[in-house]
């Protein structure tokens, strides 16, 4: 059975699949996002008559351009408002989308902006080092304040909740994992003054109201809603001059240095350069990543609460619940409608795993799937065994819990963990942020800032980036990977 922490490893946060056993790394499979059947994520089901979702600039598509982003998510968004707002802004930006506005991972996904400032201390070190492994773990948090300096100053209406998320370990081998784990990462300098711990499992419990809560630490993190956010990003870029186009697949990227044919479904476009922000799919246009990124369906699921946890008595966090057989996240949409979203790596992952294997040619590139049932199960057994959500526990008025839903979407997992950011190596003029595997919201923000610095011709360091986020032919290769024999 696959798990979280099978091999006795503590996950880095939204990497959790990459210790999984069932995961096929070497599969090499890609394709385009399905254009039909698709899904219905809780954030794109509330938004469904906003007039961006099937924006087109004008009727046809031009003919050229200064600079072509393909993928309209988070991080197609952001880096085309860097390009757009900086001192030398290209003549004309063009964004290509599959599908509707923001319908990728990012309007799929469970609305978590949690950063890693810790947890994941040991499995970097062991790949790139102990300074490397802390800078990752230090960007996570910048990129959040990032975030919610963005918001805030902009006044975003995106049900941005700001607060200390929860990671709860549910077992005395995850407790004892995470205890390791903190020693070293303060041994090697790191700063958990952020982090607030609970060891006594008497007050983990009734702190986190979780039964068999071993220990809890809790650290800063955002819940909010990303299709709203991404709508802000792209309005402000269509007055700066934006031309977006949504529902137009691209097909093919080809041609030579600096000279960039885009062959799509509406139509062709040359420009010298082309900006890759399609993550989970990006293979399917650059082939020399598809030993590198591999597409993944990952679930979540749409749950309201029974009374004995709404109105006063809600939730008042968000949470990580880690046991050893797999790991739940849970963000309970404090700031608006109050329903609990679940996501995770759970104790049921290898049925979806096992699922997908069968038919991976297609299904690792479908978010088609819904309401599978496993999945919903694993949800279902931390509700009656964690938060005690059975019949018999709920107020004798009032609301049962409800399992609603579940939608999918494609996570794009790198086999070294960490995104791959910049210049396409052999491509002069094409250019990439993608790969931000289970764990874009702590990522995007200043990876796609730096994207845009490096497209404007500064160098690495200047972006501020852990330098092992850089794409380069060694980690196309898959050596960092073998080398480490993850
Ligand atoms: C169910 C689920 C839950 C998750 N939960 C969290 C979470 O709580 N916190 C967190 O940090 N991360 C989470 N993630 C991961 C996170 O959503 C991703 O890391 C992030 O969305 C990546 O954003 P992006 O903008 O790079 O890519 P995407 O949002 O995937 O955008 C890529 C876009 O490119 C478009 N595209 C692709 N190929 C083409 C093409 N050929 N032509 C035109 N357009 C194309 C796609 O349609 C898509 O709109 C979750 C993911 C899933 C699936």
């Amino acid at each position: 059975m696959s798990s979280a922490t099978s091999d006795g490893r503590l996950p880095p946060v939204g990497q959790e699949h990459s210790s999984t056993s069932q995961v096929q790394l070497d599969g090499e499979i890609t394709g385009r996002p399905i254009e039909r059947g698709m899904s219905t994520s809780h954030w794109l089901g509330t938004v469904r008559s906003n007039p961006l979702l099937d924006y087109r600039s004008s009727e046809e598509l031009p003919s050229k351009a200064d600079m072509i982003i393909i993928g309209s998510g988070l991080s197609g968004a952001l880096t085309a408002l860097s390009l757009l707002e900086s001192s030398n802004p290209p003549k004309s930006l063009v964004m290509l989308e599959a599908r509707e506005l923001c319908s990728g991972a990012i309007g799929r996904n469970a609305g978590h902006c949690k950063p890693d400032i810790w947890r994941g201390f040991t499995e970097y070190s062991k790949l790139f080092g102990n300074k490397e492994a802390l800078r990752i773990l230090t960007n996570e948090g910048e990129t959040r304040d990032a975030l919610v300096e963005f918001i805030e100053s902009n006044e975003i209406q995106c049900e941005i909740w700001n607060g200390k998320t929860m990671d709860m370990m549910m077992d005395e081998e995850t407790a004892n994992k995470a205890a390791e784990n903190m020693k070293a990462f303060l041994a090697a300098g790191g700063d958990a003054r952020q982090v607030d711990i609970t060891l006594n499992p008497v007050q983990a419990e009734k702190l986190s109201r979780v039964k068999g809560a071993k220990a809890i630490y809790a650290s800063p993190a955002s819940t909010l809603h990303p299709w709203k956010l991404v709508e802000f990003i792209i309005k402000r870029c269509l007055k700066l001059g934006l031309q977006l186009h949504t529902l137009t697949p691209v097909l093919s990227v080809d041609g030579s240095d600096n000279d960039w044919t885009i062959q799509t479904k509406r139509g062709t476009i040359k420009t010298p350069t082309v900006i890759h922000t399609t993550n989970a799919y990006a293979a399917a246009l650059l082939p020399e990543m598809k030993k590198t990124i591999i597409p993944i369906p990952h679930m979540c699921n749409l749950v309201y609460p029974p009374s004995s946890h709404s109105g006063s008595k809600s939730l008042k966090t968000s949470y990580a619940v880690i046991y050893k057989e797999g790991l739940y996240t849970i963000n309970p949409r404090l700031n608006a409608d109050g329903c609990i979203l679940v996501g995770g790596v759970q104790p049921n992952q290898h049925h979806l795993e096992a699922y997908i294997e069968e038919k991976k040619e297609s299904r690792q590139f479908d978010d088609s799937l819904k309401d599978f049932k496993p999945i919903t199960d694993s949800v279902k057994d931390l509700g009656t065994n964690g938060f005690e959500w059975n019949e018999s526990q709920n107020l004798k008025t009032g609301f049962s819990v409800r399992y609603d839903r579940s939608w999918s979407g494609i996570i794009g997992l790198t086999k070294d963990q960490v995104p791959l950011v910049g210049a396409v190596p052999g491509k002069s003029g094409q250019w990439t942020s993608c790969g931000h595997n289970g764990h874009g919201m702590a990522r995007i923000f200043t990876c796609s800032r730096g994207l845009a610095q490096l497209i404007q011709g500064a160098e690495w360091t200047k972006t501020g980036l852990p330098k092992c986020f850089e794409i380069t032919q060694q980690r196309l290769n898959g050596e960092l990977y073998r080398q480490n024999k993850l």
